[in-house]
């Protein structure tokens, strides 16, 4: 019971990219750079198994950043041609990578880090893919012309990579759709087929992360213009309980998610956000087993997974470390005193 989790990426070493940066340099090239993706990611999966983290992550070392890794190895798309784009309903304004034509996989796209991280622990190994609805709002359409159509064709593409992945040995897959709580409306009317679609048929536990985002300025001003009550979960998670993916990853920790909401997903697991990933201050103990008591008002425990509110990538790698085994530490606490 109460069987920790992170929701994704770990900060690099910076010997591997830049620090504490979202879209950082490579400090290395060709086959040095394979080999130092391959240490840090054997170091974040023994650092997470002395934390106690009992499902384990390779720690997104192997891209740059969570959605672009995956369209990197997609044919169809024109990286030089970059299109202004106001993505998460514009929370911000990036220049993205255009598609220009029919979407497909050059070939496998992460079974090898897989095969990697696979080999290096004998705990649950679990992976992340960027979720369709995600993808459509991180990259520009030039040749589909409709987002459900283009999300559908990248939930096909996801799909068959994630079996392959399941394949490896992969026990969860977990689609990042942190587009969900931008676009909540949308989310009912095609994002969640969409998901589904990508998670069809997989033999291994599936999950899906909806958070509010990493935690930088431009999220942190985001938040605080959403009032004192954030229910951006409520018009979707009735939708999302009567789908097929098996796991819910939310943020829960210093958020304003009104708990309660989490009965909106009686039939799901969750995984339960203990960890801030917006503070750079480490919680205590205390504190994790106390939100993850908050959320037990709502869920039975049974149904809990202790996690991270999101990915931790932007973070000084001291910094998350400490909150990996704040994390493990507090839901060792609670289980104890569950008996
Ligand atoms: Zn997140």
């Amino acid at each position: 019971m109460l069987e920790t989790t992170v929701a994704g990426s770990l900060p690099k070493p910076s010997w591997l990219a830049e620090p504490e940066k979202l879209w950082p340099q490579w400090r290395l090239s060709g086959a040095e750079l394979e080999q130092a993706k391959r240490d840090a990611t054997l170091i974040w999966i023994k650092e997470q198994e002395t934390a106690g983290i009992d499902i384990v992550s390779g720690g997104e070392q192997f891209r740059i950043h969570f959605v672009h890794g995956f369209l990197e190895q997609v044919e169809g798309i024109d990286w030089q041609k970059k299109t202004k784009m106001g993505i998460r309903a514009n929370r911000y304004v990036v220049d993205v990578p255009t598609v220009t034509g029919p979407i497909g996989r050059k070939g496998p796209i992460h079974a090898d880090e897989v095969r990697y991280a696979r080999a290096q622990t004998a705990r649950r190994l679990k992976f992340t893919l960027p979720g369709p609805m995600t993808i459509c709002d991180t990259i520009a359409d030039a040749h589909y012309g409709s987002r459900p159509e283009m999300a559908m064709a990248f939930a096909r593409l996801l799909n068959d990579e994630a079996r392959e992945l399941a394949a490896l040995g992969v026990d969860v897959i977990q689609f990042d759709e942190p587009a969900f709580n931008a676009f909540p409306r949308e989310t009912v009317d095609w994002g969640i087929a969409a998901l589904e679609r990508a998670a069809a048929g997989l033999a291994c536990t599936t999950a899906v992360h909806v958070c509010y985002g990493y935690g930088i300025k431009a999220n942190i001003e985001w938040k605080r213009s959403l009032g004192a009550e954030w229910r951006q979960y409520e018009t979707f998670f009735p939708a999302l309980n009567a789908s097929r993916i098996g796991q819910v990853s939310l943020e829960c920790a210093n958020s304003r998610v009104p708990l309660s909401l989490l009965g909106l997903l009686k039939d799901k697991d969750l995984l339960v956000g203990a960890i801030d990933v917006a503070t750079e201050t480490v919680e205590t103990p205390e504190q994790v087993m106390a939100t993850l008591q908050a959320a037990m008002e709502f869920v039975d425990p049974a149904r809990i997974y202790p996690c991270t509110n999101c990915g931790m990538a932007p973070l000084p790698r001291t910094v998350a470390l400490g909150k990996l085994k704040a994390l493990g530490a507090g839901a060792r606490l609670l289980r104890e005193k569950l008996g």
